[in-house]
């Protein structure tokens, strides 16, 4: 017979508020078995750990219920206390009795009366509790970064810089994500390229960092500390050793208009093409979509022209496998597509644009030039507007429902640049609310209104006409002054809402890691562990985890590389004990738990059993102890009921529903 202890927290008001913690202590005082019941005010505090400690001790106890928060809060702190005190870690349980009692009720009996039962079933739990022992499991030194923009390269750049060896996996031809796309930044309005630059040649020239571009991420097997990757690298269809980046084969290929990604399809580029000036590396990458020599078998004007013989038409993807011991995703975003919102005339209007287009065009090295001109006919606009919150707080099912949190401020950003640039353009922003928390973002946002004459209309724009003439018109409502606008614009900038990367539910599936409603990786805690996913060894960085402006992106860079740091520099990890494993007299080795294992850690092996007496050969399950997470879809889907879970078995989880149930 166990002799447990049970700890009743009141965490302030957080459940005392709503659970007589008294009662529950007193309810769970009798309960077979228990030799000690106390309630107190922070259980997780210094002082309440040295209760458990000292009642561990003092009574010889054999067995803790810790009746608290959640176990993510502090399963491990009430483990460490009890294992202080020379108790296995693994004899101590957690009731739940905040977020599945005290914050879901209001009426204090009913609270009180689940929180009894959930002591309860934990008690039942203890009952069964068996000591466990951690295994250990080996750290490969080095960390893959999986997208190299900004968030990226700053979080391989930190890992690198702390001594371990980094590999980024970028998808397009360069490094640089959406940042080598814009042209000034808010809050400062240096050149976007100015500061990102430096760092992209940083990272290439890092001896501790390798850059694949052009390559994506083909499967992710393993576990924290030592996961291994096949990163498929693309064919360029040029040497990477050769090229010396001259730049003739783009300006000789004859397949010149192919829509340009980096300038969001405002210009073209020829079928074989370096992204931009700066590009990293600054080699070209044949589109074999769009070139005649893959598409015919005519043409080789480039193999021709290229002086360095680097151009090779018959260059293979290249799958490379690499072991890690921890990853970042570090993916990004898109702006939505804008074809559910034709009321704004995007689809009929060339002088309809996003906002990331206006940055190409506002760009010395965009395609005009910098000269901010009407895509329709070249002319410079006298009015534009400005369309806030496309697509971001929408309350219906086209749009999303959070807010994109960066265009308030990029929008005042490049209502001042046009101002300040074109003084006699009128600049007036429609908007629901200005959103402009950061550090010094207020100020930048009335600098926009006071100081540049920017006309901000609280209103929603309902509808943009295309006139006869080519120009449009704006039908809006002032919130304000309760009444109707129509105005005339010879531009208008939408302001559409940004999303994760169409690749992040991809990546996020071979990661095992979660994502939002919206696709969004999630974080294991959003206050306490932001930039680690649950999974352990994967970590978040960037627009990938949620929306933010390059700030907040490189803060939680560094801070998601601290994280890996940390990690890689700890020698062995301590591995779960709470495994899957067969009971070798009931396993008929039917394959059908190494069939839903989705970490590969079930084997068959040939072995020797003693079945009452009758010996002989049995193909039985193996469970990888290494490999197993410990999710249990191998114990429900068992038709023998041979696996169970160490921690969790089928004999404990009856018990507990038994203890609700009595
Ligand atoms: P990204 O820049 O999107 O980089 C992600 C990278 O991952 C990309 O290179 C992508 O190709 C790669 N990738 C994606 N999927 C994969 C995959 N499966 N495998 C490999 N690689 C992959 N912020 C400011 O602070 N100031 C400003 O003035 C400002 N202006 C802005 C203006 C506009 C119009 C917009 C849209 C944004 C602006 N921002 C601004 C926000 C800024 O762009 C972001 O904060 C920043 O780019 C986020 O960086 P990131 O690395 O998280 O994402
Ligand atoms: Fe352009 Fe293809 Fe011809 Fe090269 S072979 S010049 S990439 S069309
Ligand atoms: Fe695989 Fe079973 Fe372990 Fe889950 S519990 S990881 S299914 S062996």
């Amino acid at each position: 017979m166990q002799r447990i202890g049970v700890f009743v927290c009141h965490c302030g008001t957080n459940i005392a508020g709503t659970v007589d913690v008294k009662k529950v202590a007193e309810m769970a005082a009798k309960e077979t078995g228990v030799v000690h019941a106390e309630d107190y005010q922070y259980m997780c505090s210094e002082a309440g750990q040295s209760k458990i400690i000292a009642a561990i001790r003092e009574k010889g106890l054999t067995g803790v219920v810790v009746c608290s928060c959640s176990p993510r809060m502090h399963e491990t702190t009430f483990r460490k206390a009890a294992e202080k005190a020379g108790l296995n870690p693994y004899m101590v349980e957690i009731a739940n009795i905040r977020e599945h009692c005290s914050w879901i009720h209001k009426d204090m009996q009913e609270a009180t009366e689940k929180a009894v039962i959930l002591a309860r079933a934990a008690i039942a739990k203890v009952h069964l509790n068996t000591p466990l022992k951690p295994g250990e499991s080996r750290v490969t030194k080095r960390a893959l970064v999986i997208g190299g923009g900004i968030a990226g390269i700053q979080t391989a750049l930190d890992i690198a810089d702390a001594g371990y060896k980094v590999d980024i996996v970028e998808k397009t031809p360069s490094i640089g994500g959406r940042m080598s796309q814009l042209d000034k930044t808010f809050p400062t309005l240096d050149c976007s390229a100015c500061i990102l630059t430096p760092k992209m040649v940083e990272a290439a020239s890092h001896e501790n960092i390798t850059i694949y571009t052009y390559s994506e991420i083909e499967k992710v097997a393993g576990f924290v500390g030592d996961f291994t990757v096949d990163i498929r690298k693309k064919a360029r269809s040029v040497d990477m050793e050769k090229c010396t980046g001259c730049g003739v084969c783009s300006e000789k290929c004859p397949s010149k208009k192919n829509p340009s990604e980096f300038n969001r399809g405002l210009g073209n580029r020829s079928a074989i093409y370096i992204p931009f000036a700066q590009a990293i590396p600054n080699v070209p990458v044949i589109d074999r979509e769009h070139c005649t020599k893959f598409k015919t078998g005519k043409c080789g004007v480039c193999a021709k022209v290229c002086q360095a013989g680097a151009v090779d038409y018959d260059q293979q993807d290249e799958i490379i496998t690499q072991n890690y011991g921890a990853i970042v995703a570090a993916t990004g975003f898109d702006m939505i597509g804008l074809d559910k919102y034709d009321e704004y005339a995007y689809s009929q209007s060339k002088d309809v644009i996003t906002s990331l287009e206006l940055e190409r065009i506002m760009n010395a090295a965009g395609p005009t030039g910098g000269h901010l001109e009407r895509l329709s006919d070249g002319r410079a606009p006298k009015n534009i507007v400005f369309v806030q919150c496309v697509g971001s707080r929408c309350s219906d099912a086209r749009g999303k429902s959070y807010c994109s949190k960066i265009c308030c401020m990029y929008t005042a950003k490049h209502a001042m640049l046009i101002r300040d640039k074109y003084p006699d353009t009128n600049v007036t922003v429609f908007y629901i609310d200005v959103r402009t928390p950061g550090k010094n973002f207020d100020e930048f946002y009335r600098r926009a209104v006071e100081d540049y004459g920017v006309n901000y209309i609280k209103g929603q724009v309902g509808k943009v006409f295309l006139q006869p003439d080519g120009t449009l018109l704006v039908q809006a409502s002032d919130l304000l002054d309760n009444r109707q606008i129509r105005m005339e614009a010879d531009m208008v900038v939408l302001a559409a809402a940004i999303e994760p990367n169409p690749d992040a539910r991809r990546i996020a599936t071979m990661l095992t890691a979660s994502i939002d409603t919206n696709n969004f990786l999630t974080e294991a805690h959003a206050k306490l562990r932001p930039v680690e996913s649950p999974t352990a060894g994967i970590f978040l960085s960037g627009v990938c985890q949620g929306s933010k402006d390059i700030p907040e992106t490189v803060a939680q860079a560094g801070a998601a590389a601290v994280k890996v740091i940390g990690l890689l520099a700890k020698e062995k990890l301590t591995t779960n004990p709470c495994t899957a494993k067969a009971d070798e007299l009931l396993c008929n080795g039917c394959s059908q738990c190494a069939n839903v294992c989705p970490y590969g850690a079930i084997s068959y092996e040939e072995k020797q059993v003693n079945d009452h007496g009758i010996r002989e050969t049995r193909r039985i399950a193996a469970v990888n102890n290494a490999l197993c997470q410990g999710c249990g879809a191998c114990t429900v889907t068992c038709p023998s009921g041979a696996m169970d879970l160490q921690g969790f078995s089928n004999r404990q989880m009856i018990s507990e529903v038994d203890a609700i149930c009595r």
